[in-house]
């Protein structure tokens, strides 16, 4: 399958591309991620991706998360290719969703506003999502994600 293609037509055509989402081989993530949904949201939402934990009230059975896109993942300046745009989908949001499955940092938990820790707790889930991109980077994929998300921080 040449992505690439999929990629390059996904940018021009709106439409097409929740059908792109759905043929991405999602590969050792996949048993992770519910669906991964494409929104088009207004550009006042800075947010490219979002990996959301998908709510359980079964506390002990392993949380699965979907991966919502944004428009403005589809900017061709932010990820230049397909191998951009998989490297923030699959090493960074994919991530997220290895994560929330094994409970990491458990998913279900978000602190409050108010706790001492509340911005470490994000700054950390983060960092290590970074990380492993950047485990990931290859000479096709170098601006990928990363660099914006540093950037911009876009994507959580
Ligand atoms: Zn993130």
């Amino acid at each position: 399958m040449d992505y690439e293609l999929l990629y390059q037509r996904a940018l021009e055509e709106i439409t097409f591309r929740q059908e792109f989402l759905n043929q991405i081989d999602l590969k050792e993530y996949k048993r992770y991620i519910t669906k991964i949904i494409y929104k088009h949201k207004s550009k006042k939402d800075k947010r490219l991706m979002w990996c959301k934990p998908v709510f359980s009230f079964n506390i002990f059975k392993p949380v699965h998360s979907k991966i919502i896109v944004f428009v403005d993942a589809f900017d061709p300046q932010i990820h230049v290719n397909f191998a951009d745009f998989y490297c923030s989908l699959i090493f960074h949001e994919g991530f997220h969703a290895f994560e929330n499955y094994y409970n990491h940092h458990n998913a279900n938990y978000i602190p409050p506003i108010s706790a001492p820790h509340y911005d470490l707790f994000f700054d950390l889930r983060e960092l290590r999502a970074y990380e492993n991109q950047s485990k990931h980077l290859t000479a096709e994929n170098i601006n990928g994600g990363l660099f914006c998300h540093c950037l911009g921080d876009v994507i959580v």
